[in-house]
């Protein structure tokens, strides 16, 4: 009886003592930046696992994430209407892709934000039919043979229009 009491004392002396160590190991930054870095280059050794853990923790939160983004919402409003605004401004081309699926409409091709960007300049930010240019129009993206046409999102069949004009030319090419 004495012995096991002892035994436990001591058990527990050390694992409190085990405890602070760790503490300690883990509020010194050079520890703390260890495992970042460790944790970085497992992610990037592992990254179908961690695609695999990332969809699996957002399965089963998916509920209490709809809810905090409500929050968020609600909260934040103007703040949130004014990233979606900037995040579309940025993304013309992936809003463009959403937008359709939405829609539920399946379009060929993935002509990237950063190449609608390269084309706006090689275009000098004119219009393909009007020549006018940007600030004074806003240019839109334009499929040359309409998506509703089997057109695809590619390159080659995208050019700069401003509103009225895309709007004008509507489904002809
Ligand atoms: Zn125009």
């Amino acid at each position: 009886m004495r012995i096991k009491e002892s035994k436990n004392k001591m058990y527990l002396r050390y694992r409190n003592k085990y405890i602070e160590k760790s503490r300690k190991w883990r509020l010194n930054p050079i520890n703390r930046e260890h495992q970042r870095e460790y944790l970085k280059k497992w992610k990037l050794e592992n990254q179908e696992k961690v695609k695999n853990l990332n969809k699996e923790w957002r399965e089963a939160n998916k509920e209490k994430r709809h809810q905090n983004k409500i929050e968020w919402y609600k909260k934040n409003r103007t703040k949130a209407i004014f990233q979606s605004v900037e995040w579309n401004k940025k993304h013309q081309s992936k809003r463009y892709l959403i937008n359709k699926r939405h829609l539920q409409i399946r379009i060929e091709g993935n002509f990237s934000d950063l190449e609608w960007q390269e084309m706006k300049k090689a275009h000098n930010y004119m219009c393909a039919i009007c020549k006018r240019q940007e600030p004074e129009i806003k240019l839109t993206l334009d499929h040359i043979i309409p998506v509703s046409k089997k057109g695809t999102h590619i390159k080659e069949n995208i050019q700069p229009l401003c509103k009225s004009c895309n709007s004008r030319k509507g489904n002809r090419y």
